[in-house]
C-alpha cells in the first residue's frame, strides 16, 4: 500500500528521510567535499534543542524528539542551520525564519512546556511483552503503510489489561502505550496491529493534544484509518475482547 497522504498536505520532500535531507543540504554547502558518514538521532531533550558535531570523519546529528513528527521542510531548515553553524556559512533567512516559525507555533511551545513539567515522571514499560514485541509490530506497520518514515516513539504496555483504554499516544512523552489485553493468548494479532496502526496515525497527523485528553480524529485521520485492510474485522474483534 502507498503512503497515507490522502490530501497531499506534505510536500514531496516528505519522502526524504532525515539522513537524505542532511546529505542533500551537505552537498549544497560543501559540493567539493565527500559526504561523511551520517548518524542521526532523535533524543529526549527537555527543550527542542539540536546539536551537530563532526567526529572521526562522522557527522553526528542529535535532534530533540519533539521534532520527530516535524514536516520535512522544517527538518530541512534545521539541517541548513546546523550544517551552516558547523561550517561557518551564513544561513539563508528563509531557513532560519521557517524553523523559528515552526518552534513558535503555540502547540509546539505548549508541548515543550508540558514535556519539561512531566518528563521523567511517567513509567513506560519496555516494548517486549509475554507474546508480542511492540517494536516489531510498529516497524512492520511503519514499512507497510508509512514507507518506514515514522520516527519510532517510546513503546510500552499498560500496567493493567484495560478494555476501555486499548491504546493511546501520549505526545508529551512521545510514547504509544498499548493495553496488555493484546498480549494474551487467543487475542488475534490483527487486533493489536489495528490499535497500533491507529496510534501511529496520531503520530502521522499531529494535533493539539495538550488542549484536552480526548483523542482527536480529523476527517483525514478517519480516511487514512480505512487503509488498514482488516479495518472492519479488527473493529469487530475489539468489541469481543
Ligand atoms: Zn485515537
Amino acid at each position: 500500500m502507498g503512503t497515507l497522504d490522502p490530501v497531499g498536505l506534505q510536500s514531496s520532500l516528505f519522502f526524504e528521510s532525515a539522513a537524505e535531507i542532511y546529505g542533500r543540504v551537505f552537498r549544497e554547502l560543501k559540493p567539493r567535499t565527500a559526504l561523511p558518514e551520517l548518524r542521526i538521532e532523535f533524543c529526549q531533550f527537555a527543550n527542542p534543542d539540536s546539536f551537530i558535531r563532526l567526529e572521526n570523519g562522522r557527522l553526528h546529528v542529535r535532534m530533540s524528539d519533539l521534532l520527530e513528527g516535524a514536516p520535512a521542510p522544517v527538518l530541512e531548515a534545521l539541517a541548513h542551520i546546523l550544517l551552516g553553524k558547523l561550517y561557518r556559512k551564513e544561513v539563508p533567512r528563509i531557513y532560519s525564519h521557517r524553523y523559528k516559525l515552526y518552534l513558535n507555533r503555540r502547540d509546539m511551545r505548549r508541548q515543550a512546556h508540558l514535556v519539561r513539567q512531566i518528563r521523567g515522571r511517567k513509567y513506560i514499560s519496555g516494548p517486549k511483552g509475554e507474546l508480542h514485541d511492540l517494536e516489531a509490530v510498529f516497524e512492520a506497520l511503519n514499512l507497510q503503510y508509512f514507507d518506514g518514515m515514522l520516527g519510532r516513539p517510546q513503546l510500552g504496555w499498560s500496567r493493567q489489561p484495560s478494555r476501555t483504554m486499548l491504546g493511546h499516544f501520549d505526545p508529551s512523552h512521545n510514547a504509544i502505550v498499548i493495553s496488555r489485553i493484546f498480549d494474551r493468548p487467543g487475542v488475534p494479532l490483527v487486533a493489536l496491529e489495528y490499535v497500533m496502526f491507529h496510534e501511529m496515525l496520531h503520530l502521522r497527523f499531529p494535533v493539539d493534544h495538550a488542549r484536552s485528553r480526548r483523542c482527536v480524529h480529523t476527517k483525514e485521520f478517519r480516511e487514512a484509518e480505512k487503509q488498514f485492510p482488516y479495518f472492519k474485522e479488527a473493529k469487530e474483534m475489539l468489541k469481543k475482547l
